[in-house]
């Protein structure tokens, strides 16, 4: 598995595999943030796309560089700062990724914290292979969470930043693809590139229209690989999904899925995937995060909080919730969807 993405990483780094299938779509595969980017680039001049699109793979070796949360640099560098009771200058690009970080912490409660990279470390999901063998110690798991470290602990001056809480420890995992995404589809649009979609491993962002007709897309069915319900994204949408089944900790036939609550300091297991359509895609990844952590009984409340009205969830039992609105855009593609009744009047 790692010699594979030494040499997905390699070849991204050789250059883009540019392939046209129709006249007026361009596509690209980039292989990024330890994920394929399949970038789709319609009625546009070759020459100015392939610029564009070489534009996005450096910034996007660059956000891998100085936002992994285990492979040395520069979140690396800010989390031992942070441990050892330091201060680090960092640049404005992961200052803004940390406050929004600390917002879409605020507005979920504390379901989606970045804050929490020492639980998710210590459960072994720093690492590029599967992790094995049992759960961390009980007590090692209660002692991260009783630490309530958050993205509110940190402070920021003139590109400074500390930490008043030294179990803080930053992992951007949950948000940074929404937020690469984001940048990505500007940067498109300020490189004369009207009509694009963006898609890698969970997150789409849209830019334009396919010709004609919206940009069309899928949502994968978590339980059986297929598809689970098919939609129209509009000008400047974006799609994140949060799955459980991407990654996830196996032993004795359970499985513990990276998705963790940090009140408890446990993975959740209630909600299988978890998606969420909104204008901004950063906000998409974190909401999609919080909501399989609120689960089932309590995600409309978190909805709710975090201002994001299109939701779908699939629960552990293959039920899908989904909001008023979101229910009105999709196309159930699967012969076994099943849709669980939302009790709130006033959902959106
Ligand atoms: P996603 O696939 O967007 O849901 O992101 C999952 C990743 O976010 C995990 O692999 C962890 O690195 C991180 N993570 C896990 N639980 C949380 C949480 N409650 N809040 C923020 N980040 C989390
Ligand atoms: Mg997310």
């Amino acid at each position: 598995m790692r010699a594979l993405r030494a040499v997905l990483s390699l070849a991204a780094l050789a250059l883009l595999l540019a392939s046209c299938s129709s006249p007026r779509e361009l596509k690209y595969q980039l292989y990024v943030f330890g994920t394929l980017l399949d970038v789709v680039i319609y009625d546009a001049d070759k020459a100015v796309a392939d610029q564009a699109v070489a534009g996005i793979s450096a910034r996007f070796q660059e956000m891998h560089r100085d936002w992994h949360p285990w492979k040395p640099g520069l979140l690396t560098d800010l989390n031992a700062a942070f441990r050892e009771g330091r201060s680090l200058q960092v640049d404005r690009e992961l200052i803004a990724l940390i406050e929004d970080g600390r917002k879409y912490e605020q507005l979920s409660g504390g379901l989606f914290n970045p804050a929490i990279g020492a639980l998710i470390g210590l459960w072994g999901f720093h690492a590029d292979d599967k992790p094995t063998g049992p759960p961390p110690a009980r007590d090692k798991i209660a002692e991260l969470a009783a630490a309530h470290p958050s993205m509110t602990d940190i402070d920021i001056r003139d590109g400074v930043v500390s930490s008043r809480n030294k179990r803080v420890q930053i992992d951007t995992g949950a948000y940074a693809k929404g937020a690469a995404l984001d940048w990505a589809s500007a940067y498109l649009k300020a490189h004369e590139i009207s009509n694009a979609i963006l898609n890698a491993g969970g997150g789409i962002a849209v830019v334009g229209r396919h010709g004609a007709r919206p940009w069309k897309v899928a949502i994968r069915h978590p339980l059986n690989w297929g598809v689970i319900a098919s939609l129209d994204l509009g000008p400047d949408e974006a799609m994140h999904t949060s799955g459980n089944y991407h990654r996830f900790r196996e032993h004795e036939g359970l499985r513990y899925s990276h998705i963790f609550d940090p009140r408890t300091g446990w993975p959740v297991d209630h909600i299988v995937s978890a998606s969420v359509v909104d204008k901004n895609g950063g906000l998409a990844d974190a909401a999609a995060t919080a909501l399989s952590v609120a689960g089932p009984d309590h995600w409309l409340q978190t909805a709710r909080a975090m201002g994001v009205s299109e939701v779908l969830l699939v629960d552990k039992d293959g039920g899908i919730h989904t909001t008023p609105k979101m229910q009105k855009r999709i196309k159930l593609e699967a012969a076994d969807a099943r849709i669980v009744e939302v009790k709130d009047p006033l959902a959106p």
